[in-house]
């Protein structure tokens, strides 16, 4: 019989989170159509955050409760955290009035439902900085993470190294990427020891204007992304090529191979998601679909597989693929942020909080696109000469401190234009 896993969705409304509802859901009830049924996960969610959506929740919960008559459903709430006040009240009203999710429990933060809700697996399905402290809490209570949310090894790869040592065990034991580029290189890795890889290339779209530039894109205009549909922050990230430079990032941690052994093509269609090269020059390619629900069902049932409600990857639907070099000073952001991945030390945190908060401006209006780039620039500038930046941050409160100093000083500045 397939084991029962309890597991705790943090982005329950979002891109990945209602992707990962459904997965969820089709194998509670599809399971034994796995090949090795003694095998393959089935999970219970017993809990789940988002930040403010509750009338998606409630639509969520209403469409995943009106099934619950006839079969047994998946659902099996704990805990629940909003970090919104006013949506967290509406939410509780709302239990009240469901017979078996009165006794849920309602939290602001994450980190305390997570604790609280004794599930196995940890979801990060956050977007950006909010999901580091989640990853750090799942940690410290010995659960499995599935990771989307990739700003976590970002800010806080060295700590998370540390506590995993701590723990005796390796990254690769404890958290199972879901980026679908990070995904591919881990299937692509199985049966090649760490010296016989020469390098991890992962794809780019490079973005909505890839093909057509445009000289001053509107927030509509950037967060219309060619393959993908995603949250506003990645999207964003994606059509500055950020995002790419994060998954460098999130690669050097997860698979624990220097730089120089990491890059990025643009491959504009985004069917094969990464190649990794051999020593010998042969090049691996892992080829799939669009659809995330490939990485987040193959994290799931992970080491073994199981036919999903994808459509099947058909390889003569592709008839023409193609790579291309990222073109030098197209993409300044993507550029930036490398060379803060490869400094090391505390650069990736400020980099990436530069640009968190630049996203939210443009966003909101308050600056244009290609000043997202400019600003991230003069920061990176300003904190060129301390020297704290040279060395690993490697407790939360410092991580989170230099964090919010950067976007708190950025929008200090940005509101005062
Ligand atoms: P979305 O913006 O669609 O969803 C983000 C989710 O996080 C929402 O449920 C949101 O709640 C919740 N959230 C945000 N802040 C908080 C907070 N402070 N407390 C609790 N919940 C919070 O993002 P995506 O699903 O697109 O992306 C999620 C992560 O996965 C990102 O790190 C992204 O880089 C990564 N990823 C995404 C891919 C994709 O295809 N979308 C592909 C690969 C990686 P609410 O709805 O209330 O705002
Ligand atoms: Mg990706």
């Amino acid at each position: 019989m397939a084991k029962l896993k309890n597991c705790f969705l943090g982005g329950l409304t979002g891109s990945i989170g209602q992707n990962t509802c459904s997965v969820l859901a089709y194998l509670y009830e599809n399971h034994n159509k796995a090949a090795s049924l003694e095998k393959v996960n089935r999970y219970r969610l017993v809990g789940f955050s988002v930040k403010s959506r509750v009338a998606d929740v409630i639509a969520i919960l209403q469409k995943l409760l009106a099934g619950d008559g006839e079969k047994e459903s998946f659902l099996a709430l704990k805990t629940v955290a909003v970090s919104d006040a006013a949506a967290r009240e509406k939410l509780k009203a709302f239990f009240k009035t469901v017979q078996c999710l009165k006794k849920v429990v309602v939290y602001e933060r994450t980190e305390l439902a997570l604790a609280d809700s004794e599930a196995d697996v940890f979801i990060n399905a956050l977007s950006g900085s909010s999901g580091l402290e989640p990853t750090i809490c799942a940690l410290t209570c010995n659960m499995r993470i599935l990771l989307a949310n990739k700003e976590s090894l970002v800010m806080g790869g060295s700590l998370i190294k540390t506590l995993l040592a701590k723990r005796g065990e390796t990254i690769d034991e404890v958290i199972l990427p879901i980026d679908s580029e990070h995904k591919a290189i881990q299937t692509l890795s199985h049966g090649w020891r760490r010296d016989q890889v020469a390098k991890l290339i992962l794809t780019a779209s490079g973005g909505p204007f890839w093909e057509n530039e445009l000289a001053d894109p509107t927030p509509e205009q950037a967060l219309a992304h060619p393959n993908w549909n995603m949250g506003a922050k990645i999207s964003i990230d994606s059509a500055t090529m950020m995002n790419k430079a994060l998954e460098i990032i999130e690669a050097h941690v997860l698979f624990s191979l220097p730089y120089k052994q990491i890059s990025a093509i643009i491959h504009k269609e985004q069917v094969v998601h990464a190649f990794l090269e051999l020593t010998n020059g042969e090049c691996l390619a892992l080829l799939g679909a669009n659809d995330m629900r490939y990485a987040i069902q193959g994290s799931l049932t992970y080491p073994e597989l199981m036919k999903g409600t994808y459509k099947p990857f058909n390889l003569t639907d592709h008839a023409n693929l193609t790579f291309q070099a990222i073109p030098k000073g197209r993409y300044p952001l993507f550029e930036l942020a490398c060379v803060c991945g490869e400094k090391g030390g505390a650069w990736p945190i400020l980099v990436n909080a530069a640009n968190e908060a630049c996203v939210e401006a443009f966003l909101a209006r308050s600056i244009t696109f290609n000043q997202i780039s400019t600003y991230v620039a003069a920061t990176l500038e300003r904190y060129e000469k301390k020297n704290v930046l040279h060395t690993e941050l490697t407790s939360l409160a410092a991580i989170m401190e230099l964090h919010n100093d950067v976007k708190r000083a950025l929008r200090r500045h940005i509101a005062a234009l």
